[in-house]
């Protein structure tokens, strides 16, 4: 069967890096659930069924079923559905602790990530996504990937980079290489108006090219400016230079 180009179809064919992407979810107890996005030929299936959970793959592509019924079981639900159409939260409602693991299909990788934000809240999410996607998640300050989506996720999760994946592992090959990142959620979250905070780093990021002050026209800078003194930062800073910690601190004063 030809691999689906509209739903991102590139299958993983190095079992030692499928093993190893499975194993990073570890210590999953009987009341657990993964749930798998997008399991295809079941490349991670065959073994997530070891686990000794509940799973539930959602694949979009009923063709898949000649690949994926024999893993369906007591334990092991395969739903033909769209991730983004499915209602996560009457999905999980009857488990204990939720992990998401995914080879996500590349043209809607932003979108799946946010409806997971939206919708539960996992102990743990591991994903591959394009390298690119991946360096724009794990960036650091000071760095030209590090922008509004990284403050974003990493609010919510601790984002670390897991394993590269050079493209000669698919097939077909994509035009890009990938990278598995882990997602593992915060459990201190900083306490803010959340809805204040997204909107400064919406409007600091707005420009990459222009100062903070300069994408904060709208704001009392000169509040800002107290706390950007306090941490040795000069008034013509850019977004980019600045930690979560610093803009945790601003979003408390506007
Ligand atoms: N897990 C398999 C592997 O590692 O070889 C397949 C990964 S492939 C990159 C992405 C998979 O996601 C495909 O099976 C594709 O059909 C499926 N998919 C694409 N869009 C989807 C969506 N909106 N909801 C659920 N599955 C989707």
């Amino acid at each position: 069967m030809l691999a689906k180009k509209k739903y991102g179809q590139n299958f993983l064919i190095n079992e030692k890096i499928i093993q190893d992407i499975v194993q990073l979810i570890d210590n999953v107890q009987k009341n657990d659930l993964i749930i798998e996005i997008g399991p295809g030929k079941g490349a991670l299936t065959k073994y997530l069924i070891n686990k000794p959970c509940n799973i539930k793959c959602i694949e979009i592509d009923k063709d898949m079923h000649k690949y994926l019924d024999k893993y369906q079981s007591e334990n092991c639900n395969i739903i033909y559905n769209d991730i983004l159409q499915v209602d996560l939260k009457n999905l999980i409602c009857n488990y204990d602790n939720i992990y998401v693991i995914g080879n996500l299909p590349y043209y809607i990788t932003t979108p799946i990530i946010d409806y997971l934000i939206k919708n539960i809240k996992a102990k743990k999410m591991v994903f591959m996504v394009q390298k690119e996607v991946a360096d724009r998640l794990t960036a650091k300050p000071n760095t030209k990937n590090y922008g509004y989506y990284t403050l974003y996720l990493n609010y919510y999760y601790n984002v670390y980079n897991e394993i590269f994946v050079c493209r000669n592992n698919f097939n077909p090959i994509p035009k890009v290489d990938s990278e598995v990142i882990s997602l593992n959620v915060r459990e201190n979250i900083p306490i803010v108006d959340k809805e204040k905070y997204f909107k400064l780093l919406k409007d600091a990021f707005s420009h990459k090219r222009k100062t903070l002050k300069n994408n904060l026209i709208n704001y009392d800078f000169n509040k800002i400016q107290n706390i950007l003194n306090k941490y040795k930062l000069d008034e013509n800073v850019r977004a980019e230079q600045i930690s979560e910690e610093v803009f945790i601190e601003i979003s408390k004063i506007i």
